[in-house]
């Protein structure tokens, strides 16, 4: 299978993207597959999903397409496929990406749950085709992981509180994680957490890098909301972002579709696609 294949689409005299979605009858898979659809650049030629195989996905999605719902990503050996968008979970992204670079197929990865030794294995795998990687590809979310890293050298304290539904089974999210790395990043100087009676284990949340705390909460009827809270002597700062639907991924999903041809290698984040 070849990378890229440059097509024209009739409606805007774009290059057409044919794009296969991993974990398709899942909450994001759906949505993204919506996106994809309803994209004028974009064509979506397959769908993955290995509990929900053999049924048509616009029954699974409610989407207007003939595509039927392949078992394994190995299904789509013989399918034209530009980019394969993955929202499953860690170990299925490992094989599911495995492939996808062995096929010489663009990858633009949302799951979660990936370790940074994991983004290494991608970089040595993806050689022929390219792969982005972002733990949140909400422009909001993006922002707010920007603007915590420019507050870090201003305050000596910093904790992070992500909120999410009740159904996320990794803790704590990729996108405080990441949050967590820029934070430290940008500056090592951070004041030592002052407890000495740990009364309720984890009562202080996980140690992330730079010690710093992240507190994971799960809430049904929440979908994904994270809190960066700096303090310094006598102020606080809060930046807060609020996904209060699944369809505020999709601007930078899409975007990350139609970029990843043009970004070699490994990309992590939206940054660089948003000039940021
Ligand atoms: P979900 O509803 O559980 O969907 C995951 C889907 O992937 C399920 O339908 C699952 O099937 C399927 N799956 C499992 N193994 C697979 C494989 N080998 N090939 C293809 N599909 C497979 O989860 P979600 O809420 O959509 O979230 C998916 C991932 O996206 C999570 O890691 C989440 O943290 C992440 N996420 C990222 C962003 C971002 O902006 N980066 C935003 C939201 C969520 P079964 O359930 O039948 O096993």
């Amino acid at each position: 299978m070849t990378p890229t294949k440059k097509r024209r689409s009739g409606k805007t005299g774009a290059v057409t993207r044919r794009v296969a979605v991993m974990g398709a009858a899942g909450r994001m898979g759906r949505t993204v597959c919506a996106a994809v659809v309803g994209d004028p650049d974009c064509e979506l030629v397959a769908a993955v999903d290995p509990h929900h195989s053999g049924l048509d996905l616009s029954s699974v999605a409610g989407v207007d397409t003939d595509v039927e719902i392949a078992a394994d990503v190995r299904s789509l050996d013989d399918v034209a496929v530009d980019v394969a968008v993955d929202f499953t979970e860690a170990a299925a992204a490992r094989d599911n990406l495995r492939w996808c670079a062995s096929a010489g197929v663009h990858a633009v990865v949302g799951t979660t749950g990936l370790s940074e030794d994991d983004v290494d294995d991608l970089r040595s795998l993806f050689t022929t085709s390219n792969c982005v990687v972002a733990p949140n590809f909400a422009i909001g979310a993006v922002l707010m992981m920007r603007f915590a890293e420019l507050a870090a050298r201003y305050f000596e304290t910093v904790e992070i509180i992500e909120l999410h539904h009740d159904a996320k089974v990794d803790a704590p999210s990729g996108t405080a994680v990441a949050t967590a790395q820029r934070i430290a990043a940008a500056s090592q100087d951070w004041a030592a957490d002052p407890t000495e009676d740990t009364v309720l284990e984890g009562a202080r949340g996980g140690t992330g890098p730079a010690g710093i705390p992240i507190h994971a909460v799960r809430l049904r009827g929440l979908v994904a909301h994270q809190e960066v809270l700096f303090g310094t002597t006598g102020q606080t700062l809060l930046i807060r972002h609020d996904t209060t639907d699944r369809t505020s991924f999709m601007p930078g999903v899409l975007l990350a579709v139609k970029a990843v041809g043009d970004h070699p290698g490994v990309t992590v984040g939206l940054d660089a696609l948003l000039g940021l």
